[in-house]
């Protein structure tokens, strides 16, 4: 599977949300806390509340973005732009990249 860079995911929040939570969750999100599946969508954008733990989380919960407060659609990229690199690439060179300054 190729992955175009032109892809909404890469540039627009929320096309990079539901990419993420499909990755994640495939279409049935579940708690990162305690595992339960009753879960409901709260009006914020992205944010999820468990009904058997009572938290709220996002898929970003228990993740490297979890308190981070660049963009995902930028995360998205940057890992991208880490593995389809066939050296690697260093976080210089990631914010030099147009349109990815972490
Ligand atoms: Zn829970």
């Amino acid at each position: 599977m190729s992955v175009n860079i032109t892809d909404p995911m890469f540039h627009n929040e929320e096309a990079a949300l539901a990419h993420c939570e499909a990755s994640r969750w495939n279409g049935e999100p579940s708690c990162p806390y305690c595992g339960s599946l009753r879960v409901t969508r709260l009006k914020q954008a992205g944010y999820l509340f468990c009904n058997d733990c009572r938290d709220k989380f996002t898929v970003r919960t228990g993740s490297v973005m979890e308190r981070s407060h660049v963009p995902l659609h930028k995360w998205l990229l940057a890992f991208h732009l880490l593995a389809a690199s066939k050296k690697g690439m260093s976080a210089k060179q990631i914010a030099v990249y147009p349109r990815c300054s972490l």
